[in-house]
């Protein structure tokens, strides 16, 4: 997990008639498998199976990579800044327990593995790190800079944050003094009123689109000091409240332009810095809960052709939540209720004890479960089946589902050490019941920035990549093409994934984590890994 780099061009080569290595990239051939499924008047399925194939071209020069975080200065942006620094020079401190190295422990693109395949002498199966995959950039050599509306030195940013050890700390200092973050754009509507005092760093005035222009004036500056390839923007910043989606103001892109021109109240901070990254070309990544990407941001994003991944960190108690409810209903056990208590002590939870903005982290906290209960209409009635009447009686169809309340609580004496508590309570055979908590503790932002990294090194690798199909035969040989401006394939560090309009979330861990595995293998124009196993089960 600490400085290994792989060699240009990657560490894995796919000796296949599918898999070609030419000048500057791979190109892998992949067949989608999947299946079509009608059901019949007579309750039964017809199940046709279905094959698209498509080509993958994977660009492997990954070049200089700069990562520019709204929110530097925060306890993410500052523990984001140091593991980097500390990990780059090598950085060891001591603890009461000895001597700690740095390391990246909690990226699952450093710090996990995937099934490559069977070692043929041993019959062993060979695991490589999801690093080595694909050529992709090393954390320690990103470029990292940014913005917020503390002028605080990274340094003192730190110190601020309260979340690394004194020893580290120390030897940090003279690596972030002097380091001050961009000036940014504070509309204080959007935020909770006591973070007022923190805005001492803002580009002046209050002309939207002079922000604009500001702020991409910011991005190509970063890129020519810096010699830079490329750039990913990442949002993580204080939670915003909702913008509310107006008709006309932020519906489409022209009027989203538009209402930046006319500085229209209801576009936020957020959505300027989205809107900037967009017209610049980079990446835009939203770490936060609140819903940036209005509809005709994501017009402009599809527009443009550019990426955009969201939204909020998936870092604690979600994932564990995602996992668990996957397992109990998959066990055939039913849910009945999940209850979610936090408290934390930092700056975030400050500004989440302000309701506006605890609201947008409540509803992305609370769609967690809902495709593995829709999943199983064994035990959970869907909305065909369960219709009632309201007083006024109209006819509502509704599904059954565990009831889920989620409370976040302000406790400063706790600092960044974040508690979780979350009661499961569930049915079991024979009208049995059972109970299940849960008690979480630990550092958030060294849960939350591991994800940043891994953010970053996927979003910059997919503008690497490109597709076509390969199945048009009568028209011209297909172009290829980036792949679809939203990242669902980030859902994994996301707690309220972002996916292409008209499909369906997927919340489920695994199947987030799978389809990344895959999705890295179908650029190598390898076949997914089987758990059949069948060598094990024949004679
Ligand atoms: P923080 O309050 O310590 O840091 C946020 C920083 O953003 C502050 O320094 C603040 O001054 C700055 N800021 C506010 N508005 C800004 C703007 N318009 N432009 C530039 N800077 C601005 O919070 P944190 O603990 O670092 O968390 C950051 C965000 O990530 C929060 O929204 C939080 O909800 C979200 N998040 C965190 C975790 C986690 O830490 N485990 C998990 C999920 C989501």
């Amino acid at each position: 997990a600490t400085a290994r780099r792989s060699p240009e061009g990657g560490l894995i080569k796919v000796e296949s008639d599918s898999t070609k290595y030419e000048e500057g990239g791979i190109r892998a051939k992949y067949t989608d498998r999947g299946a079509d499924v009608v059901k019949g008047a007579d309750g039964k399925f017809t199940v046709k199976k279905t094959e698209k194939n498509y080509e993958f071209f994977t660009k492997t020069k990954v070049g200089n990579v700069g990562l520019m975080l709204v929110g530097l200065g925060g306890n993410n942006g500052t523990t984001v800044l140091a593991t980097h620094l500390a990990n780059k020079h090598q950085i060891a401190w001591r603890t009461k327990d000895g001597l700690q190295q740095p390391n990246y422990i909690g990226s699952v693109v450093r710090a996990s593995t995937v099934k490559l395949g069977v070692d043929p002498e041993t019959g062993k199966d060979v695991y490589v790190p999801i690093s080595d995959m694909l050529p992709m950039v090393h954390p320690n050599d990103l470029v990292i800079g940014g913005w917020d509306i503390s002028g605080v030195e990274m340094d003192q940013a730190m110190l601020r944050a309260k979340v690394l050890e004194w020893d580290l700390q120390r030897q940090l200092v003279p690596h972030m003094q002097g380091v001050k973050p961009l000036p940014s754009i504070y509309y204080p509507d959007f935020i909770a009123a006591n973070q007022a005092d923190r805005a001492d760093n803002l580009i002046p005035g209050d002309d939207k689109q002079s922000h604009l222009e500001q702020i991409r004036k910011d991005i190509r500056q970063f890129k020519t000091d810096n010699n830079l390839d490329s750039v990913v923007v990442l949002w993580t910043a204080n939670t915003e409240r909702y913008a509310d989606i107006i008709e006309g103001v932020n519906d489409t892109s022209e009027n989203l332009l538009k209402s930046i021109k006319e500085s229209h109240d209801e576009v936020s901070p957020s959505t300027v810095f989205a809107v900037a990254s967009i017209l610049e070309g980079v990446p835009f990544i939203n770490g936060s809960p609140q819903n940036t990407f209005v509809p005709g941001c994501i017009e402009l994003a599809e527009k443009h052709q550019t990426f955009i991944g969201g939204d909020d960190f998936k870092s604690g108690q979600t994932k564990v939540k995602s996992v668990l409810a996957e397992f109990l209903v998959n066990a055939g056990i039913k849910p009945l209720s999940i209850s979610s208590y936090n408290h934390l002590g930092n700056n975030d939870g400050k500004n989440l004890s302000s309701h506006k903005q605890f609201r947008s982290k409540e509803i992305s906290k609370s769609s967690v479960v809902d495709d593995m209960v829709s999943a199983n209409h064994i035990l959970y009635k869907t909305a065909t089946e369960l219709t009632s009447e309201n007083e006024n009686g109209e006819i509502i169809k509704k599904g059954e589902h565990p009831d889920h309340i989620v409370v976040i609580k302000h406790v400063p004496a706790v600092g960044d050490s974040k508690r979780a508590i979350d009661e499961y309570y569930s049915e079991l055979l024979m009208g049995g019941r059972n109970i299940m908590n849960i008690f979480n503790e630990c550092e958030d932002s060294l849960l939350a920035t591991p994800l940043i990294f891994d953010l970053t090194i996927l979003a910059e690798l997919i503008t690497r990549i490109k597709y076509k199909s390969l199945d048009n035969k009568e028209q011209e040989e297909e172009e290829f093409k980036s792949l679809y401006s939203i990242l669902s394939l980030l859902s994994y560090m996301l707690k309220a994934p972002l996916v292409k309009p008209g499909t369906e979330v997927i919340n489920s861990l695994n199947r987030q984590r799978n389809a990344l595995e895959q999705f890295l293998k179908a650029c190598l124009g390898l076949e997914h890994s089987n758990d059949l196993l069948l060598n094990t089960r024949i004679w």
